[in-house]
């Protein structure tokens, strides 16, 4: 069955060609088009792979796009307005890097908790659970603690992102004005960051968006129900998580799950492509991923 396939920033321009090497070696890299044809019903390769890229890193522009034009491929990209009209970072952007230990001593001062309750967590995982603004909080306390300044932006400009809209390589859909985890948020907030990015997004292109990328995409934990009703409100016809399965004919159109691909060599992409739809379920239920992770955090610190 066809799939999605999903990439953020991209460090190593070879690892990418390398990727795109392995999945040409078993399947047929499609346009949206083709995918919105595979839900209406029409017959398509059932080896279809359709690309996505989520927030616009600078990558998107520097390193997937020369490499898609080379070899005449599509793929799909998620982006905020508002991070590429300021050209400021994303939170995790910011934060991505700073020291564990430090890090942690800033979440445990907001919180108001003591460190050894985050002992055994990633960071990142903890901020994960929390509201935009506090995670700003918390990095705003790390710059001013530890005299860190802040980064300058990662994300690609208005003109680069015309650039590919008119590319005719890339179909453009939004992906919230700041990133947050969505089922982290109020109603309002929720409500604001998915309505403002398609409309300011569709402002930018001079065009209707349909299409949307949740954050972090996990069902159920990184957002909900509430979500995919903002969404229909908003005329969005696709929105995509992260999901390790083939696209199916019954799928929720809001909710189009995609693999996601962020390291390893050839062999082990060849085997993730291959037996992730299998494999991966099977790790969620006996590992301790992120989602079970972030699970035990929010049980611990109750916030
Ligand atoms: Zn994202």
């Amino acid at each position: 069955m066809p799939k999605i396939i999903n990439f953020h920033d991209i460090y190593d321009p070879q690892w990418f060609r390398d990727t795109i090497e392995v999945i040409l070696e078993s399947y047929e890299i499609v346009p949206f088009s083709i995918i919105k044809d595979f839900y209406n019903g029409k017959k398509i390769n059932p080896k279809a792979v359709h690309l996505t890229i989520d927030d616009g890193n600078i990558s998107t522009y520097t390193i997937i796009y020369p490499i898609l034009k080379e070899l005449g491929l599509t793929a799909s990209i998620f982006v905020s307005p508002k991070i590429i009209k300021d050209q400021t970072n994303f939170w995790y952007a910011e934060c991505g890097d700073y020291e564990t230990e430090q890090l942690k001593e800033c979440i445990a001062e907001v919180l108001e908790i003591s460190k050894e309750k985050l002992a055994n967590f990633y960071p990142i995982s903890v901020m994960k659970t929390l509201s935009l603004a506090t995670n700003w909080e918390i990095i705003k306390t790390y710059q001013n603690k530890f005299n860190i300044p802040t980064k300058s932006c990662q994300y690609i400009t208005v003109e680069q992102l015309l650039e590919l809209e008119h590319s005719g390589i890339f179909t453009i859909g939004a992906h919230t004005m700041n990133h947050p985890i969505l089922a982290n948020e109020s109603n309002i907030i929720s409500e604001k960051e998915i309505k403002d990015s398609i409309t300011e997004l569709s402002e930018l292109l001079g065009r209707n968006v349909e299409s949307f990328a949740y954050p972090n995409g996990s069902k159920g934990l990184d957002f909900g129900k509430r979500e995919i009703d903002i969404l229909k409100q908003c005329n969005i016809n696709y929105a995509f998580s992260f999901e390790f399965k083939n696209l199916n004919l019954s799928d929720n159109l809001l909710t189009v799950p995609r693999y996601g691909l962020y390291h390893g060599d050839k062999n082990f992409i060849r085997k993730k492509l291959k037996f992730g739809a299998i494999w991966e379920p099977f790790k969620k239920v006996v590992f301790n991923n992120e989602d079970k992770h972030r699970k035990l955090i929010k049980k611990s610190l109750s916030v």
